[in-house]
């Protein structure tokens, strides 16, 4: 991860301070945390780099939340803010659009509930403001975005207008 920094962000460290959280679903064949965890953990390259994707935090459909890396270590979620932003996938296929799935998961209660607290305990421990809880497809209008390769997010998971309904929940 330390090697990827450096590439993209120009340090040569792998600590994350956190200033943004992403949100992300997982849009993945396992429909859940078994095999998203088996996906995140082969460690496969991506875009032809190591380590492979990853997520701090998973929140599964019922609500139960799994932490995979420590918060002050960066992961691979998305591109140009990972030196600063903590990553929450939540188990959802895309199905018919993003929006969509991203209304799936507004109104799941176990789940939602459980990313709204996450969330809230996240903003609080690492003072994030609001407009610093963003979607994945917001990523790269993100101030804090910045990518020495000149790579870009070309996801489309948690869209702007859902995002907003998010926060009004917090
Ligand atoms: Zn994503």
């Amino acid at each position: 991860m330390a090697g990827y920094a450096y590439r993209h962000y120009g340090v040569r460290s792998f600590r994350l301070h956190p200033k943004l959280i992403v949100l992300h679903f997982t849009d993945s064949g396992p429909g859940s945390y078994p095999g998203v965890h088996a996906l995140f953990n082969a460690n496969a390259p991506n875009g032809g780099e190591l380590p492979g994707v990853c997520a701090h935090y998973v929140v599964d459909q019922d609500g139960t939340i799994y932490q995979q890396v420590p918060l002050d270590i960066m992961c691979r979620h998305a591109i140009g803010v990972n030196d600063h932003a903590i990553g929450i996938e939540m188990i959802q296929q895309q199905g018919i659009s993003s929006h969509w799935a991203d209304q799936q998961i507004l109104h799941r209660r176990p789940q939602i509930r459980s990313v709204l607290a996450l969330v809230r305990w996240l903003q609080g421990r690492f003072h994030i403001a609001q407009k610093n809880v963003i979607g994945h497809s917001m990523a790269n209008d993100s101030p804090l975005f910045h990518d020495r390769e000149g790579w870009r997010n070309d996801h489309t998971d948690w869209q702007a207008q859902d995002v907003r309904e998010l926060r009004r929940r917090l």
